[in-house]
């Protein structure tokens, strides 16, 4: 290994909220597949790293201005980003849905949403897509920073529905967020591990060997169990 990497420590901005990926324990501490699979990568390649949870949209613009080395937060690999960011490999397949509140027997289809407000989050996929059908169904986007706040607005009732990535929003149901999916999954990109374009190429290569380690030890398996099989 680098004697540069051993005494850098690595500044990493990820998500306030976006379990199963990052979210706080009962402790405080941030836990989820993102965070493990962090933490076990540096450990196999032996550099060290803090973790920001600044929120999805900033964290991406502090890397963008360089104010952070790398984001980890269930990011998408897309080709609009890849002209600021390099990626590291895949780590996890994603794709956005659109979410109501578990008692909304009205909503089934885009068609429902006509009139109404849809709730997103900033800088997102799911903002993304809304945006490119609400001309087309005829809804007004509203955006929020988290997951946590646009999904409280579902709840409420100002927001009829809102779009999220698949995975997250299925965690949060099956955990009882009091929403329910509705629709089809839209296909999207898989998450990948981002440092800002031409920086911090040696992160990025210990990330990617340490992902195919963990993959090759069965370790990357475990910690997408530990998380998605609940057992119920
Ligand atoms: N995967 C989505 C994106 O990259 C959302 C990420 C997030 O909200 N943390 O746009």
């Amino acid at each position: 290994s680098n004697a540069k990497a051993e005494e850098k420590t690595y500044i990493i901005a990820t998500d306030v909220t976006f379990a199963p990926f990052e979210f706080q324990d009962e402790n405080g501490d941030f836990v989820g597949i993102d965070m493990d699979l962090l933490k076990a990568i540096a450990e196999d390649q032996g550099f060290k790293y803090q973790v920001r949870p600044l929120g999805f949209n900033a964290a991406v613009q502090a890397l963008e201005a360089k104010q952070v080395d790398a984001v980890i937060a269930g990011m998408s690999i897309t080709d609009e980003r890849k002209l600021k960011f390099d990626f590291s490999d895949p780590y996890f397949d994603s794709g956005v849905i659109m979410a109501v509140d578990e008692d909304n027997n009205k909503v089934s289809s885009y068609e429902d949403l006509k009139g109404e407000r849809v709730a997103v989050k900033t800088g997102t996929e799911g903002a993304a897509f809304a945006q490119s059908i609400q001309d087309k169904y005829g809804f007004k986007v509203v955006t929020f920073d988290d997951s946590a706040n646009m999904y409280e607005d579902v709840k409420t009732g100002n927001s009829i529905a809102c779009f999220d990535d698949y995975p997250v929003l299925a965690y949060g149901v099956k955990q009882g967020n009091g929403l329910k999916i509705v629709t089809d999954k839209e296909s999207g990109s898989s998450y990948g591990f981002a440092v800002a374009k031409g920086e911090n190429a040696e992160l990025l290569q210990m990330f990617n060997d340490g992902l195919s380690n963990l993959k090759a030890s069965g370790e990357y398996q475990k910690i997408l169990d530990k998380y998605l099989e609940t057992g119920d």
